[in-house]
């Protein structure tokens, strides 16, 4: 597995592959990997014939009382992992390396980003949406491979590609859960045993909103509401939001009539969990 450091190395590995007619993904990643991203990386293994994974805390993401200092780190036990998949190279940028002396460009994205992890981390996409634009700028990748955890960070890159005339493919990968059902995250690691119990019940409290909500389509904030009562009751700290959204445009649905994605952010101790669920209308 190649070990890559800085731009011009990443840049020359893809360029060498494609050379050669080969097709390269990429899957950006911030590092202390799991088996989602482990699934992230069999689906870009099935879209191209390399794949690179980047890991990159990336401070900009992060507020100035969010958990940047403390994120888990673990590049060694990561890049034992990532050989052990077989996956071809790995690009380790440094926060010199993203953001050298003078950088002051931001890439913002309205709208999609004013409401859910927009609204209770304010700059934290815009952080996003310049990383990622970098990472698929200096790698020109041919695919890019995200999970739908981050449903609205996806949508949020599918925005800049699109906007931007980036030339990749941006490809969504399903989420990967614990056999309790919880999404697998790096933060899942802040976790108590208790916290881990209380924490399976997000996505079971999705799971039974999103069937209330196909059988009573009109009865969405309600359904809402009690699912947010219930959590409460259930150990979570706080919500941050529950919300049920259009799954391309993100605007707000009261109605289900159309694909919906069911997007909630809960506090649980010192950790702050997403996740997400698709609602279809019954046909
Ligand atoms: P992160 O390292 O948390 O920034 O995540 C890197 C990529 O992995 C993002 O595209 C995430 O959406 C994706 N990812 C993280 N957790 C999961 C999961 N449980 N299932 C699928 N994709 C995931």
């Amino acid at each position: 597995m190649e070990i890559l450091r800085d731009v011009g190395a990443i840049y020359d590995w893809v360029q060498h592959a494609k050379a050669l007619g080969t097709r390269v993904a990429l899957i950006p990643t911030m590092g202390a990997l799991h088996s989602g991203h482990l699934s992230l990386i069999a689906l870009a293994k099935q879209r191209a014939e390399k794949v690179v994974v980047s890991i990159f805390v990336n401070p900009t993401q992060f507020g100035p009382s969010e958990d940047f200092d403390r994120y888990p780190r673990s590049e060694e036990e990561d890049r034992a992992k990532l050989k052990e998949c077989g996956v071809d190279a790995v690009y380790l940028p440094t926060v010199d390396i993203m953001y050298p002396q003078g950088f002051t460009t931001t890439v913002k994205v309205s709208k999609i980003t004013e409401g859910l992890c927009g609204k209770s981390r304010p700059g934290h996409f815009d952080g996003v949406a310049t990383v990622v634009s970098k990472l698929l700028l200096q790698s020109s990748a041919d695919v890019a491979v995200f999970g739908e955890k981050d449903y609205q960070q996806l949508l949020v890159i599918k925005r800049v590609v699109d906007d931007l005339n980036i030339p990749v493919e941006i490809v969504p990968a399903p989420i990967e859960r614990e056999e309790s059902g919880l999404a697998m995250s790096s933060r899942n690691r802040y976790l108590n045993d208790h916290e881990r119990i209380v924490a399976a019940k997000l996505f079971a409290g999705l799971r039974t909103a999103s069937i209330l909500i196909q059988q009573k389509p009109q009865s969405v904030n309600d359904i809402l509401l009690e699912t947010g009562e219930h959590w409460l009751g259930s150990g979570f700290d706080a919500i941050d939001y529950l919300e049920l959204r259009d799954a391309e445009t993100l605007d707000h649905v009261h109605i289900l009539e159309r694909p919906a994605r069911l997007l909630a952010a809960v506090q649980l101790g010192k950790t702050r969990l997403i996740d997400n669920i698709a609602v279809e209308p019954k046909v």
